[in-house]
């Protein structure tokens, strides 16, 4: 049976068989053999879409939010149900390893649980008056209809960081995914049906599905009835939709490219560095927006890093994700294989001197050798994300030029340094050390915890998603102000008698 076909059979298992398909829709394709699965009707209409989730939330801000996270631990029972079957379709559609579909769905069990007691710490704030007989409250209502648009390369977990956070603040979701992996929402969709059968009395529209490209992101960002829309994808996308959000004053939650970095000071422990530039530079084939593409390593221990580096690539098992061992998986299609080949050829044309990988592996589906190139400097090239395997790695001699050049780029995700120094790790986490969302200490920049705020400043958009405080975006701030006296003094002791 092709890739494509399996997912069709998972889809159906999981109940989201049927009447989806049509002659001329959405194209669903495996990337692990090309295989195509066929083709997927488009939502039609997305006004009835938006309309029956503005009338799930007249309904769903009325119910308390420990019963709307019963709901989200119901689905996380669902989840944890279906979890092979779910984790299999993000193989299928996505090519990632198996060990990696199935953290993705385990991502989404894990923010099931935090959400869930998270629906009973909404916590507002009381504030002393300064005017006698008076009370002052600051409280999160719910917002209203949240429109998660989502990447291919986290198919369903980045919806579960939205969707789970949005539905125990009192939101419905709309929920346009990447059209490379329709099948994986779908699939989710359906497990999220049961739970809603187990649940009882929710409203209709609760969570939808919007099959479709880049129209109908556009289209449903444009719409005013809905006041948020989080969006993860490149930074090219994030610019468009925050215009298009801004351009009606609603809110928008922005999850966008990456070009992380890893500094190694000469303390570092490299066989650690190694394991984590492997894990987060190879991992998904470079196609996580937390991926390692640049490597900014001290002068004296670059050789021989780079040394290890090119002996671990060259042993990397890459091929069918579905096969025990294999490490590296297919890009997700042949213009992605194109960007990785027009990258390595202007990193050369920029001075670049390629140490090991490029090109591509002779079977069906998309796969390349994962690629390390040394750069004289951070040129052009190495500005710019290219979402594939390619490990740019330059060279520092003191620390203070490192932090500088890890700040150096327009993106803002994710980044790391790997030493044995206090000082050299805590100026990294200083006011005056990385820019980015996320900086670690002798981690990698990838496979971030649920339990923090994920996301990343500058070109990242700015979006904070998943853990911490990052529910806030989902709910409206009401700061209330009651009057218990006879007396109606005004604030700032202003008079106006009548
Ligand atoms: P993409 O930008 O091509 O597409 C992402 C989604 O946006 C898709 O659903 C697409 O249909 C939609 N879209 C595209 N243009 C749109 C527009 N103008 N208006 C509304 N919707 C639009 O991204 P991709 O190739 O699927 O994913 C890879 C990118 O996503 C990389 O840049 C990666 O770094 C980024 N990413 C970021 C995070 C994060 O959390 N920061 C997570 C995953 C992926």
């Amino acid at each position: 049976m092709t890739a494509a076909n399996e997912a069709r059979t998972i889809l159906e298992r999981l109940g989201a068989g049927g009447p989806i398909w049509s002659s001329d829709g959405l194209e669903v394709r495996s990337p692990i053999d090309g295989s195509t699965a066929g083709r997927l009707a488009e939502t039609a209409d997305l006004e009835p879409v938006v309309a029956r989730a503005v009338e799930a939330f007249h309904a769903w801000r009325r119910v308390p939010a420990p019963r709307r996270g019963e709901l989200v631990r119901l689905f996380g029972d669902e989840l944890r149900a279906a979890k092979d079957d779910l984790a299999r379709l993000v193989t299928l559609e996505a090519g990632k390893i198996v060990s990696e579909g199935l953290g993705e769905v385990q991502e989404m069990i894990d923010v099931c649980d935090f959400a869930v007691g998270l629906s009973r710490q909404l916590y507002g704030l009381t504030l002393p008056s300064e005017r006698p007989g008076h009370h002052m409250r600051e409280t999160w209502q719910p917002l209203g209809p949240v429109l998660v648009i989502s990447a291919f390369n986290f198919p369903v977990a980045v919806w579960a960081w939205n969707a789970c956070l949005a539905l125990v603040c009192g939101d419905p979701v709309i929920w346009k995914p990447s059209e490379k992996t329709p099948l994986t929402a779908l699939a989710t969709q359906a497990v999220f049906q049961r739970a809603l059968a187990r649940f009882g009395d929710a409203p209709e529209g609760l969570s939808q599905v919007v099959v479709g490209g880049r129209d109908a992101g556009e289209a449903l960002a444009a719409d005013p009835r809905i006041p948020l829309v989080s969006a993860t994808g490149s930074t090219r996308m994030g610019r468009a939709v925050a215009q298009t959000v801004a351009g009606r004053l609603g809110r928008s939650l922005l999850e966008l490219g990456g070009n992380n970095a890893m500094i190694v000071a000469p303390s570092a422990d490299l066989e650690m560095a190694v394991r984590a530039v492997a894990f987060s530079a190879v991992g998904t084939c470079g196609q996580r927006c937390t991926s390692l593409r640049r490597l900014l390593v001290h002068e004296s221990v670059a050789d021989a890093l780079v040394a290890r580096l090119k002996a671990a690539y060259e042993s990397l098992p890459i091929g069918d994700p579905r096969e025990d061992g294999v490490l590296v998986g297919p890009l997700i299609d042949a213009a992605a294989a194109e960007a990785f080949e027009a990258s390595l050829a202007r990193a050369a044309e920029q001075g670049g001197e390629v140490v090991t990988g490029g090109g591509r592996l002779d079977r069906d589906g998309i796969y390349i050798r994962p690629a390390i190139v040394r750069m004289p400097a951070q040129t052009e090239v190495v500005m710019h994300e290219t979402f594939a395997p390619i490990l740019y790695v330059l060279t520092w001699s003191d620390f203070d030029q490192a932090v500088q050049m890890q700040n150096a780029v327009p993106q803002g995700l994710s980044s790391c340094v790997f030493t044995d120094s206090v000082r050299e790790a805590e100026q990294f986490l200083s006011a005056w050390g990385s820019d980015c969302g996320i900086a670690n200490v002798n981690i990698g920049p990838s496979g971030a915890e649920i339990g923090g705020a994920f996301g990343g400043e500058k070109d990242t958009g700015g979006g904070r998603e998943s853990g911490s405080d990052a529910w806030k975006a989902y709910m409206r701030r009401q700061t209330q102000t009651v009057n218990f006296s006879r007396d109606l003094p005004l604030a700032q002791g202003v008079r106006f008698e009548v």
